[in-house]
């Protein structure tokens, strides 16, 4: 089963967190690229972003940060925005509020934003209670692309994307290996269609 969309009631278990920019008055869309930076990657998606003059925004991952500074540096002075993805890919659901926080808080050490994904979207109560009390700004999506299912046959994604895709959207793809066969097929299409239909590109 697959959640494009997060549905309405899981929003108001978390209240103060971004789902979306519906109200936006021009035709914005927000691209987030979640789990990076990646040597292997990572370049792609700011050559691709650059052609388009696309921001978007990334949500790394502290463990790569540290792995792979200057990749970040390169995402920074491309001029898109960052976000904290937690120093490991963490499952709220199956970790201890206290490691949770803990987490997050070691990656805010490598990546000086107070925006904050959760992975997976998985985050308990009290971790979203204790995390906002920290000063962060948790940030969900509007649309997850599942970029990272190659059983996903791609003309099916693309039709369903395009078909959810609306001015103030925000979405989630992936700065991964496992995406990236995927990705490096379907995102310079989507840019290519989105540009012609008018949209820019902003970060959050
Ligand atoms: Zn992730």
């Amino acid at each position: 089963m697959r959640f494009y969309q997060i549905p309405k009631w899981f929003r108001t278990l978390y209240p103060g967190a971004i789902w979306d920019f519906f109200l936006d008055q021009k035709p914005t869309l927000y691209l987030t690229f979640d789990d990076g930076p990646n040597p292997n990657t990572t370049p792609f998606i700011l050559d691709l972003l650059n052609q388009y003059d696309a921001k978007a925004t990334f949500f790394c991952l502290g463990k790569n940060v540290k792995e792979f500074p200057a990749l970040f540096e390169r995402i920074r002075t491309n001029g898109h925005a960052i976000g904290n993805h937690g120093m490991l890919h963490l499952d709220g659901y199956k970790t201890t509020t206290e490691a949770y926080i803990r987490n997050a808080s070691e990656a805010a050490g490598y990546i000086p934003s107070s925006l904050y994904r959760p992975a997976y979207g998985r985050i308990k109560k009290s971790q979203y209670t204790a995390l906002k009390k920290q000063g962060f700004q948790p940030v969900f999506w509007s649309l997850l692309t599942y970029d990272f299912d190659a059983a996903f046959p791609s003309e099916k994604r693309l039709a369903l994307i395009r078909k959810k895709t609306k001015a103030g959207t925000i979405l989630v793809f992936h700065d991964s290996e496992k995406a990236f066969p995927q990705l490096k097929k379907e995102l310079p299409v989507l840019l290519e269609e989105w540009k012609r239909m008018g949209y820019t590109f902003v970060a959050i």
